[in-house]
Parts: structure tokens; sequence; C-alpha cells
């Protein structure tokens, strides 16, 4: 079983549409995929309708909603989410509508340090979603401002940049709740570097985490091991995926290069209470 459990769409900063990344994982082989866009929903229906056409494709509806600690930001992924859930689409509104006025002003921020990058044109890199970081990134990008997303991140809108502004502070229990309130599994996102990892996941297995990222994007063995390590030790399962957005980028890892085993899907799925694909589709 191939199963990658990590995957944007241009419901938020994907380049790919839901329908194209559903034909992309078919193409590539994939049997289950999770939609995790960030603080939103709006992809999953899509992909769910898509993947009706490929029967042993297993779609997962998910969500994966940014934090904010001290020292940076820690994403949750939820799995198996009722994405029909109000409760859920209000309080994800209500942090996009944070992120656009954040954006906002992270653009003008910008202009007082000599770069014009247009509203309008980082809109349009959003396609209708949610406008994060990486479309201000790329509208820098496209105005010859940086040479890559990368420089952007590291030289003006990462966390430490001058141009960063933050965003309403969602805490990382608290999206650990709100996912459990809309009956998905809460799994914490490429943890590898969060400063006192072993204290946040206790403090989030006691709120009702269940998983852990472990085969992560470009992660190497002795991380992974490590964070297997972690797994075991607070009865986590160890998932897996490739955060892949189609950003185009040349270090990026592609759709499938980072699969979750499937012992894990297993338990998900166990846990979900979900053990036919029939449930989810
Ligand atoms: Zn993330
Ligand atoms: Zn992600």
């Amino acid at each position: 079983m191939k199963a990658d459990l990590h995957l944007h769409t241009t419901a938020s900063d994907g380049r790919l549409e839901p329908r194209e990344i559903v034909h992309l994982a078919v193409k590539v082989g994939l049997d289950v995929i999770a939609i995790t866009d960030h603080d939103t929903i709006d992809g999953v229906a899509l992909a769910l309708t898509a993947a009706k056409a490929f029967p042993s494709l297993m779609v997962i509806p998910g969500v994966e909603i940014n934090t904010d600690v001290p020292d940076g930001e820690v994403h949750v992924l939820g799995y198996f989410i009722d994405y029909t859930d109000r409760k859920l689409a209000t309080v994800l509104r209500r942090l996009r509508d944070s992120r656009q006025g954040r954006a906002l002003r992270m653009i003008t921020e910008l202009r007082s340090l000599g770069m014009e990058i247009e509203w309008q044109r980082v809109r349009e890199l959003a396609q209708d979603g949610s406008v994060c970081r990486p479309h201000i990134a790329q509208a820098l990008l496209e105005a010859g401002y940086v040479a890559s997303l990368k420089e952007a991140f590291d030289k003006y809108i990462g966390h430490n940049g001058p141009a960063y502004v933050e965003r309403e502070k969602v805490l990382p229990v608290e999206a650990v709740g709100l996912i459990i309130g809309a009956q998905g599994l809460p799994v914490l996102a490429h943890p590898a570097d969060i400063g006192d990892l072993n204290k946040l996941v206790s403090e989030l297995k006691a709120a009702g985490l269940v998983g852990i990222e472990v085969y992560y994007g470009n992660y190497g063995p002795d991380v992974t091991n490590k964070l297997l390590g972690i797994a075991q030790q607070y009865g986590l399962v160890p998932t897996g995926g490739t955060d892949y957005h189609a950003f185009g980028d040349s270090s990026e890892v592609m759709i499938g290069e980072a699969l979750a085993p499937a012992q894990s899907v297993e338990r998900l799925l166990a846990l979900a209470d979900k053990h036919s694909l029939e449930l989810i589709k």
C-alpha cells in the first residue's frame, strides 16, 4: 500500500487543483492520499468527487492547521475530519480572514523596504484559496526581488524576517481540540524542528493527539528514527507524507516520495472506525 498523507491543493498554497492532485496520485501509483490544506477544507469535497472515477484510490478528508508557539509555528494535521462540520468551517474561516489581514500587512512592510508587490497579484497567485506566505514569496520572486522562494523566507518573510507579521494566535492544543470536535484524528506535522518536542507531544497526547509525522519530505534516516522513537514512547501512530505543493522548485520532494507505512494507515482507519473505503466515499 502506497500512502502519501500530506498534500496541498489550490484550496491553500498548492499549485494543483484537488482534481489534478487526484489524477497525479493515480498516475504515480498511490493507493491512499490525504488532502491537507492549510486552515481550509475547501479542497476535500472536490478531491473526493474526482476520486470517484478511481475506485482503487482512497482519499482521506484532512486539514493542516497552522498554530503558534513562542519560537515559531507548529502544524497539526487532522485526518478523517467531518468536512461538513460547520463549527470547523467557521473557525477555519476566521483563521483565513486573519491570514488575509496579515498578508496585507506584510505587503505594506515589504513596500516600506522598497519592494513593490501588488495585493492583486498575490491574490491571483492564491487562486481563490487562502493567501499564504508562499504566495507573497512567489510575488517577490516574479518581481525579481529574490532568486528563490527560500530566499524570500530567509531574507524577508520568515519568522525573523523584517517583513514578517504575526497572525491571530492558535495554540497547538486548540487545533487538536478543533480536529477532535470535527471527528478527526489529530497528528503532529513535520515535528523535527520543534524546540521542546517531548513537552509538546506529551501535552498534545493528553489532549487527544493520535499520531506524529515521521516519514516526511526530505527527513533522513537519523531524523526519522528519532521521531519513530518518540512515536513509540507516546503510543502515537507514525504517519508520513511529502507535503507536496507542486511548487515546481527543484528541491521539492515529489508526491509519493515519502510514504506512511501500510500498518500506520490501518491503525488510522481503525481509530477512525472506517474499515472500508465505502465509508469514506
Ligand atoms: Zn506544514
Ligand atoms: Zn503541509
